[in-house]
């Protein structure tokens, strides 16, 4: 039922104040009469949301900080659209009958709860919010095979390899190899990274426009380390199915190897629009405004394989998605505040993957958690992190 694309695919943006989000309503404003912004969520962000709904006019706003509802001014919000606020508020429309397809761009752990809900009430769904995945990767899959919810990544990685899978059959893939670009420190070593890193030229990435926090994980390639994760859960496979090659161009955004040796990639600029619009019209592809090769030009495409003494955090990524269980929901967390104490500078670059694995080593492993159990340790592993020093390592 799900896997249908309707004639009109009417959408609910969670986080849609955000990088994702923006680029999804750039998305469906290029295809309007075929895709409907009808909910809009953000957290905080009224003033911008109340002007993305002028915009689009949907039936519902949601702000998840319901504190927010004291500093809102009066009837900045369009008439027809009803706001609601708190997290209830987003896992509402996420299961609402007149939404279709649930886009979830919400950044880390948080996003989990409204795609949940989705999933729940078996609506497509576009995974933008790797952490999902990360954190619950077995019960959202348990969940999705029971309700029927069609799940397509927007990871630009995992998108391309959803994508290639299409031209073979998944009993006949024999591996896949996410690429990554390597961030502003590609190429730098353990000594040079310690020294030199400093937030500014983490902040600073070479080929993507994305929001802070997973512009930090990308310079660590903490960001590839979920994304292997995530990739672990979302097309079922082992650890060494998985590889990881450095790619700086972000042209090709995946391999998917095939048992007979072919290798199939997606390529395209780097743009989140496309596998965006791609969540929203599979099986489709629609022409649109999304940047395209520049078949006219010269184009160099480099691989390398990443160095995992330098960026350990991609050892952690690899060791997570084989010991699974409560070990994702741990590295999310830590990994989420490791992030806010590196930019509000009480934590060193080098120090965010070391005290991640003290953090992940510590924890009372359990190999099938209940979502419960995983929100705890959540919980129990931000608190870890606010209060690890660097004398525990030593
Ligand atoms: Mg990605």
């Amino acid at each position: 039922m799900s896997s249908e694309l309707p004639d009109l695919n009417r959408i609910a943006v969670l986080g849609a104040t955000g990088s994702i989000g923006t680029s999804c309503l750039d998305v469906i404003a290029a295809h309007r009469g075929r895709l409907q912004a009808t909910a809009l969520t953000a957290h905080r962000g009224w003033e911008r949301l109340a002007q993305q709904c002028q915009q689009h006019q949907p039936r519902f706003a949601v702000i998840s900080d319901s504190s927010m509802r004291d500093q809102m001014g009066g009837n900045v919000f369009p008439r027809g659209t009803e706001v609601l606020f708190g997290p209830e508020g987003i896992e509402q429309v996420s299961g609402h009958p007149e939404i279709d397809t649930v886009v979830c761009g919400i950044v880390g752990a948080a996003g989990l709860r409204g795609a949940w809900a989705a999933i729940e009430s078996g609506k497509r769904v576009g995974i933008a919010n790797k952490e999902t995945l990360v954190v619950a990767g077995p019960l959202v899959m348990e969940l999705a095979a029971k309700t029927g919810s069609v799940l397509i990544p927007v990871d630009s990685e995992h998108s391309a390899v959803f994508q290639a899978l299409q031209g073979g059959r998944r009993c006949d893939l024999k591996r896949i190899v996410l690429t990554a670009s390597g961030g502003p420190f590609r190429g730098w070593s353990k000594e040079r990274l310690e020294r030199e890193v400093t937030i500014e030229r983490a902040l600073a990435h070479p080929t993507w426009q994305m929001g802070p926090k997973i512009t930090v994980d990308s310079a660590s390639m903490m960001n590839k380390a979920l994304e292997v994760i995530e990739a672990r859960w979302l097309f079922n496979l082992v650890v060494d199915e998985i590889g990881v090659m450095i790619h700086p161009q972000s042209i090709v955004h995946s391999f998917v190897e095939f048992v007979d040796g072919s290798v199939l990639a997606q390529l395209s600029p780097p743009d989140m629009k496309l596998p965006i619009q791609y969540a929203l019209t599979y099986p489709e592809r629609w022409a649109g405004t999304i940047r395209r090769l520049d078949w006219s030009q010269s184009h160099q495409l480099d691989f390398f394989p990443p160095d995992l003494d330098a960026f350990p955090a991609l050892r952690l990524g690899f060791e997570v998605a084989k010991r699974g269980g409560t070990c994702g929901s741990v590295l999310n967390a830590a990994n989420e505040v490791a992030v806010e104490r590196f930019l509000d500078g009480s934590l060193k670059f080098t120090e965010i993957p070391q005290a991640c694995g003290d953090i992940l080593n510590g924890h009372n492993f359990d190999a099938q958690p209940t979502l419960a159990e995983l929100l705890r340790l959540d919980e129990w592993a931000r608190k870890e992190m606010q209060q690890w020093k660097s004398s525990q390592s030593i």
